[in-house]
């Protein structure tokens, strides 16, 4: 996913749109005019908060506005290994909300992946109080 969003190849409504969908380009959130991957991943209000609780904003808070590719770039290049990883983790949670964004998982509806196949369930914690993160990550194959 850091990958496609890397090289503007995710699936967004914007890039519907210029395929000659028709489709509504407000972002589902907030209403931003176009939802184009900037403001999906980065700019958008509902996900701001969630970068604003990183230790790491302070290096990327400058690209603002800025393509997503720019920001996966200078935060493969200027955050530590373990704050890149936790960013590619946000930024993977936040895009599997707008992909997937009805999808709840629960116990009532889990399905087992593929024959072959490993399927990751994530969950993230921000606690404003305390100023941590947990992040849980559940890999199951059957
Ligand atoms: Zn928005």
């Amino acid at each position: 996913m850091v990958w496609r969003a890397f090289h503007g190849a995710l699936p967004l409504r914007s890039h519907l749109v210029r395929r000659g969908v028709m489709v509504d380009l407000n972002c589902p959130r907030c209403g931003h005019m176009e939802d184009d991957s900037c403001h999906a991943l980065w700019m958008c209000p509902a996900v701001r908060e969630i970068w604003m609780q990183l230790a790491i904003v302070g290096i990327l808070e400058r690209l603002k506005g800025r393509p997503v590719s720019a920001l996966c770039l200078h935060a493969a290049t200027h955050c530590h290994r373990d704050d890149f990883n936790v960013f590619c983790m946000i930024l993977w949670a936040i895009w599997d909300e707008i992909a997937n964004p009805k999808e709840v998982v629960s116990k009532h509806n889990w399905k087992a992946p593929k024959h072959g196949c490993v399927k990751l369930n994530v969950d993230v914690t921000i606690d404003d109080a305390l100023g941590f993160i947990d992040i849980g990550v559940v890999a199951r194959d059957d």
